[in-house]
C-alpha cells in the first residue's frame, strides 16, 4: 500500500475543483439546475436500485464486460505486451453509452422529460439518442455542421433512432459550436431539460459525474489485468483525450496508484506548430471553456483559436479539468499524434489485428513508440471507438495522400 500518493488528490473536491481546475461557471439562469444537480448526483446514483438499474443495462443492452485483448501483432511490433480494452465492442460501438445509460437514469430521476446533448464524431449523440429512445424521452442532439457532413452513417442513425439533430453554423462548425448551441438551448428550457454532456467536460458536476459513469472501464480493467497477467495492475495506461472521458474512466482506479503510468495521446492534426492542431495541453492555458477553468487555446486576449484535427472527437479546444489536473501535476504524461500518424496506425491495426479502430483511438495507438516502452511491460490501451463511422473519412484519406495498403 506505499505505492498510494496521499499528499495530491486526484478526485474532486467538495466545491467541484481538481486543484486549481474545474469549479462552475455559469449564467444566472442556469444556476438552479446545475445546483439540483450538484446536491443531488452523489445521493442518486449511489442508491441500491439506481446501481442496480445501471449496472443491469450495462451487462445485457451495453453488453459488458469489454474484453480486454492481448494484440499480439502489436505488441510483436512494440515490443511490449499490448491489451486492448475494447470500448469498440460496445452497443453503438464507443465507450459513450456508458456515460448516456447513467445520465438517462439520473435524468428520469430528477423528473426531467426532454434531453438535449452535443456531439462532434456522433458517437455522443448516437448514444444519447440510444437511450432516449430506450426510455422514452424526446432528444434534441447539436452538431456541427462539418461533422455532420464527415460523420453521416451518425446523422443517419440519430434519425432512425428518432432524434432531432439541429446542425451549429457558426465558429469552425464543429464541436465547440455544437456545445455553445446546447448550452443556449438549455438556458432557454432549464426547467424540463437535461443536457448530456458527452465528456469529462463542463461545470461542476459533470465533469466528476461522467468519470464516475465511465469508471467501468478501469474497474474492469483491474480484474481483467490479474486475470490476464497475474499482476494486480497494468504498468501503463493510455488514451485518447478529446474532453477527456475515455482517458478518465480509463484511469479512474488508478489515479492513486504512482505505480501506473498514465498516458494520454492529444491530436497534433497537421502538426503542433502548423496552426492546425488540437493539442490543448501544449498549445493551450488557463481559462474558462463551457463552464469549467481549464486549460484551452485562446489567443492573449482570450479569443478560442478553432482547434483543428481530421478526427472530430478530438476536434474541441479545451480538456476536462481532471486532466488539466493530471498534467499539470505530472501524473499523466501527453504525447500528441499527428492526422497521418493515426490514419497509420488505423491502417496498422485492421491490417495487424483485425480490428478497425476510430480515428479517434488511433491516437492512442500511434504514440506507442514514443513512451520508452520496454519488454516485460503491461500497457492497456483503451479503444475507444470502432471505425465504421470513419470509412470514408479512411479512404478518402488513403487515396488523396497515395497511402499503399
Ligand atoms: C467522443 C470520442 C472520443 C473523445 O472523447 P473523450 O471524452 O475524450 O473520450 C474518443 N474516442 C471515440 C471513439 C469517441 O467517440
Amino acid at each position: 500500500m506505499q505505492n498510494i500518493v496521499q499528499d495530491i488528490s486526484y478526485n474532486v473536491s467538495d466545491s467541484g475543483f481538481y486543484g486549481e481546475f474545474g469549479g462552475a461557471y455559469i449564467p444566472e439562469m442556469l444556476y438552479a439546475n446545475v445546483e439540483e444537480l450538484r446536491r443531488k448526483y452523489l445521493i442518486i446514483i449511489n442508491e441500491p436500485e439506481f446501481q442496480m438499474e445501471f449496472n443491469d443495462l450495462l451487462r445485457d443492452y451495453v453488453g459488458r464486460p469489454s474484453p480486454l485483448y492481448l494484440a499480439k501483432t502489436l505488441s510483436a511490433h512494440f515490443g511490449a505486451n499490448i491489451y486492448l480494452k475494447r470500448e469498440d465492442l460496445n452497443h453503438t460501438g464507443a465507450h459513450k453509452i456508458n456515460n448516456t445509460i447513467g445520465q438517462i437514469l439520473l435524468a428520469k430521476r430528477l423528473g426531467k422529460k426532454r434531453i438535449i446533448a452535443e456531439t462532434g464524431a456522433g458517437q455522443h449523440g448516437v448514444a444519447t439518442a440510444t437511450v432516449c429512445a430506450l426510455m422514452k424521452l424526446e432528444c434534441v442532439v447539436y452538431m456541427g455542421s462539418v461533422d455532420i457532413v464527415r460523420q453521416a452513417p451518425n446523422v443517419a442513425r440519430m434519425q432512425m433512432l428518432g432524434a432531432t439533430v439541429v446542425p451549429a453554423e457558426s465558429g469552425s462548425k464543429t464541436l465547440k459550436d455544437a456545445t455553445n448551441e446546447a448550452i443556449r438551448d438549455w438556458i432557454n428550457n432549464a426547467e424540463t431539460t437535461h443536457y448530456i454532456i458527452g465528456s469529462a467536460i463542463g461545470p461542476h458536476p459533470y465533469p466528476d459525474m461522467v468519470t464516475r459513469f465511465q469508471s467501468i472501464i478501469s474497474e474492469e480493467i483491474m480484474w481483467q489485468i490479474q486475470e490476464k497477467t497475474g499482476k494486480k495492475y497494468p504498468d501503463y495506461v493510455v488514451a485518447c483525450v478529446g474532453g477527456g472521458s475515455n482517458a478518465a474512466g480509463a484511469f479512474y482506479h488508478f489515479l492513486n496508484n504512482d505505480k501506473v503510468k498514465l498516458i494520454l495521446a492529444e491530436a497534433a492534426g497537421k502538426g503542433v506548430n502548423s496552426g492546425h492542431s488540437a493539442a490543448t495541453s501544449i498549445l493551450g492555458s488557463k481559462g474558462i471553456i463551457h463552464g469549467c477553468m481549464t486549460l484551452l487555446m485562446q489567443t492573449e486576449d482570450g479569443q478560442i483559436i478553432e482547434p483543428y484535427s481530421l478526427s472530430a472527437g478530438l476536434d474541441y479546444p479545451g480538456i476536462g479539468p481532471l486532466h488539466a489536473h493530471l498534467i499539470k501535476t505530472g501524473r499523466a504524461k501527453v504525447y500528441a499524434a499527428t492526422d497521418n500518424e493515426a490514419m497509420l496506425s488505423v491502417i496498422d491495426l485492421s491490417r495487424g489485428e483485425g480490428i478497425i479502430p476510430a480515428l479517434e483511438s488511433a491516437h492512442a495507438l500511434a504514440i506507442l513508440g514514443e513512451i520508452g516502452l520496454k519488454k516485460q511491460d503491461n500497457v492497456v490501451v483503451c479503444l475507444s471507438g470502432r471505425g465504421d463511422k470513419d470509412l470514408t473519412t479512411y479512404l478518402q484519406y488513403i487515396e488523396k495522400n497515395n497511402i499503399k495498403l
